[in-house]
């Protein structure tokens, strides 16, 4: 792993210092954003890239809502976004979008995916642990529903979870169905 040199980001959610990763094997270049100060039991999102949610404001998901109020909250209380470069839960930008059409023609997210070969969520947060190490952090507050993700960063840091809910909208309540019944989000605070 690589890290980069720290910089200051002003932005409209609070003054953030941006670091990026980069790992050896795929050379993906992750970032994070942390506050000054991380506190005794840091506030984390660890949230994987979404272009559609994130920067185009896809009313498809909730990535872009997640992050905002995860940017909000930690701004607020001290922590850090590990921004991982793992996009359409691990399948990529061109597959996502395909994903997309099988979803336009009535397929759920978790089906789509499968459809094209590929399992529901392919994510991997090995980068994460590494992370973890650099900064020393060995606790944290973790924003998430996910309790997949839960278990997977429990292997490197003690765990509390933190909620986050977005709030639905007419073309994602669908998506947050198949996240609560198939993946076992956990939709309520
Ligand atoms: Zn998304």
């Amino acid at each position: 792993m690589e890290v980069s040199k720290q910089a200051n980001l002003p932005t409209k959610f609070g003054n953030f210092i941006i670091q990026s990763f980069r790992e050896d094997n795929n050379k993906a270049e992750h970032l994070v954003l942390k506050s000054n100060e991380l506190g005794a039991i840091p506030l984390v999102r660890v949230h994987s890239e979404c272009m559609t949610g994130d920067v185009f404001g896809s009313r498809k998901c909730d990535c872009g809502d997640e992050l905002e109020i995860a940017m909000k909250r930690i701004a607020a209380e001290n922590g850090m976004i590990i921004y991982l470069r793992q996009e359409g839960r691990g399948i990529g930008l061109f597959n996502k979008v395909n994903a997309y059409n099988l979803q336009d023609n009535g397929y759920d997210t978790v089906e789509a995916n499968n459809k094209l070969g590929f399992g529901a969520d392919l994510r991997n947060y090995d980068i994460v642990g590494k992370i973890f190490d650099y900064y020393g952090i060995k606790s944290i507050r973790l924003l998430t529903n996910n309790p997949k993700k839960i278990s997977e960063i429990s292997k490197f840091v003690k765990v509390q979870r933190d909620s986050i809910l977005a709030t639905p909208n007419q073309y994602n309540k669908e998506y947050l169905k198949i996240k609560q019944s198939k993946l076992g989000h956990l939709l309520e605070s």
